[in-house]
């Protein structure tokens, strides 16, 4: 069975990482295994400090037993993130998972893996549970390609367009950094 998950569009600003939600429907479970689907987007920072809009689609497998709610979300998407090196953008496609636990009704507290709900509650929002899952998975350094040559340290210009010339032009005063550079390579 396929519920559509409710998702309030991510207007493009950091104050959608507030607002985007990805609610699973708690009534009318059925006891044992379904499914729900939803697509989020939100955005986030990346190491950099650089917003990284994500748009990802959300499966998910839920086992009902009792006042217990398994939730296994499997995550697929993708980003648009800023090369680190040279500082254009590029979409990344990601995939990755995550695992809830809902207990309905409970009066012990939360652990780390059990999230308690009221009983009644009609809905529950996977959005917080699936930021974290992609941004867990997120590489430190972000790079538009493995072999991007990045910027050049003195005039800035994008080494992957070819050369800008600043390497041929050589201040004596960093010619003893120049053989000791040539030394190490
Ligand atoms: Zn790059
Ligand atoms: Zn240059």
């Amino acid at each position: 069975m396929w519920f559509r998950l409710t998702v309030r569009e991510c207007p493009g600003s950091l104050t959608a990482m507030v607002h985007a939600t990805l609610q699973l429907r708690l009534v009318g479970l059925p006891t044992g295994h379904s499914t729900q689907h939803g697509r989020l987007e939100f955005v986030a920072l990346d190491a950099a400090e650089e917003e990284e809009p994500y748009a990802v689609d959300v499966d998910c497998a839920v086992e009902t037993m009792g006042s217990r709610v398994l939730v296994r979300g499997d995550v697929r998407g993708t980003a648009q993130s800023t090369c680190h090196r040279c500082l254009r953008p590029f979409a990344r496609t990601l995939a990755t998972r995550f695992e809830v636990t809902l207990q309905k009704g409970v009066t012990e507290a939360d652990s780390e893996d059990i999230v308690s709900v009221p009983e009644n509650a009609a809905e529950y929002d996977l959005a917080p549970h699936v930021r974290e899952a992609v941004i867990l998975e997120e590489p430190i350094r972000l790079v538009c390609r493995v072999d991007c040559k990045g910027l050049c340290p003195r005039c800035g210009g994008d080494l992957n367009q070819g050369s800008c010339g600043c390497g041929e032009v050589s201040d004596p005063r960093w010619s003893p950094l120049e053989r000791l550079r040539r030394q190490l390579e």
